[in-house]
């Protein structure tokens, strides 16, 4: 098996050190052996040099929350997921390869119909179609009047236990329930919860009981309360959490995902349901809020990761987003890396250039520690150790196959 060596102008490995300059990064059989500066780092003879001198490298974007199906500007995003099969598994195609070549290499999948997240990751690692390693949610559990709701949806703790224990029997990665309503929908209110105390539990237990975990969307009241009570890993949003409500969270150690792009980003819910004049209230209602809580949760200490919720490409929108927000560049940076990774609990494989993980890495040009903009410039992408694109002189090449 061939050793790759990394040649980087500047090592960000996620652990939180600080950056490293001239620094190789060894890889073989899709993991990393070694990594340091190369004055003290041995690069093993016939070792392919892949030149990085001029760029910065840093671990692989992890977006915590999206859906492969999704496109926010075409807008009716649950008329989306109610489509055939056929016509999502295009756009998630098109979605998904979007997303590596802007630099997220793994990704969570946060509910789809037709366990299509589990078809599509199986043509991503089958190397039919490029993507990213994705973490699977299979159906969302949602309840018959709630959000998020297209086909399935799972009442009381019955239904519950059987809907969760068949998407982990299909391969699901964890368990995604519905607690509260959302922007992208009508007739919902993002406080409102329509399930109980026993059916959330339920599906905490269900996962847990194979070794998994529960994720909750939840804005606010009672629903994101009850969803940290009874067990939760992550609230998904949380815009709405109270002071109270995140001094729990931080006490059960539960991850708050932050997903500004969907409702912030021109190409998000606004261009494909702007027209829409209950959900455009709520939008706005929605930006305003996280201008005044978002600050406060950040000063709370809360830990937090981030996602796109279906903004293809645009993690590093999402990063410039927590930048002017009040995040510090370099705290951006482990949001989408190690944060997100420990959030997921993919932490011991991946978010850290360090050796034994998986090789997940980007090249940017640019320092995004100085300005974070730099982020939307990747250059070159690899997974596993395999380079999946790069870019030269603004020309793409799409890669991909191992042929070492
Ligand atoms: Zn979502």
């Amino acid at each position: 098996m061939t050793t790759r060596a990394v040649r980087c102008g500047t090592l960000f490995d996620g652990t939180g050190a600080d950056p490293v300059r001239d620094a190789v990064v060894l890889v073989s059989d899709g993991r990393i052996t070694s990594v340091g500066a190369v004055a003290t780092t041995a690069i093993p003879s016939g070792a392919e040099i892949i030149d990085l001198r001029d760029r910065f490298v840093m671990p692989g974007l992890i977006d915590a929350h999206s859906h492969i199906s999704i496109v926010p500007g075409m807008g009716d995003q649950i008329g989306q997921l109610r489509q055939a099969p056929v016509p999502q598994a295009l756009r998630a195609t098109a979605n998904i390869r979007r997303d590596l070549f802007a630099g997220t290499t793994t990704m969570r999948v946060m509910s789809e119909e037709n366990f299509l997240d589990l078809d599509v990751r199986a043509a991503i690692d089958a190397g039919v179609i490029p993507g990213p390693r994705l973490l699977c949610g299979a159906r969302g559990i949602t309840a018959s009047n709630g959000h998020g709701r297209a086909f399935s949806a799972f009442d009381g703790v019955d239904e519950i236990r059987r809907g969760v224990r068949e998407n982990f029997q299909r391969g699901a990665d964890h368990a995604k329930i519905f607690m509260t309503g959302g922007v992208a929908s009508t007739g919902t209110t993002l406080k409102a919860c329509v399930y109980t105390r026993e059916e959330i539990r339920a599906a905490v237990e269900e996962a847990e009981r194979v070794g998994k975990y529960a994720a909750a969307h939840a804005h606010g009241g009672p629903g994101l309360r009850m969803s940290v009570e009874e067990g939760v890993a992550t609230i998904e949003h949380g815009a709405l959490a109270t002071d109270d409500d995140i001094a729990l969270m931080k006490e059960r150690n539960v991850w708050l995902v932050c997903t500004f792009s969907i409702f912030l980003h021109p190409n998000g819910i606004e261009q494909g349901d702007g027209k829409n004049p209950a959900i455009m209230e709520k939008m706005r209602w929605a930006r305003r809020v996280v201008d005044e809580t978002f600050p406060r949760h950040l000063a709370s200490g809360v830990r937090f990761a981030i996602g796109t919720d279906s903004v293809h490409g645009q993690m590093p929108f999402e990063m410039a987003t927590l930048v002017r927000l009040g995040v510090a560049a370099k705290d951006a940076l482990l949001a989408g890396t190690r944060w997100s990774a420990e959030a997921c609990r993919v932490d011991a494989e991946l978010g850290t250039l360090t050796a034994g993980k998986r090789a997940d890495l980007i090249a940017i040009d640019g320092d995004p520690l100085k300005d974070i903009q730099a982020m939307r410039r990747v250059r070159l992408v690899m997974k596993d150790g395999v380079v999946q694109l790069t870019v030269m002189g603004g020309q793409e090449v799409v890669q991909g196959r191992d042929e070492g």
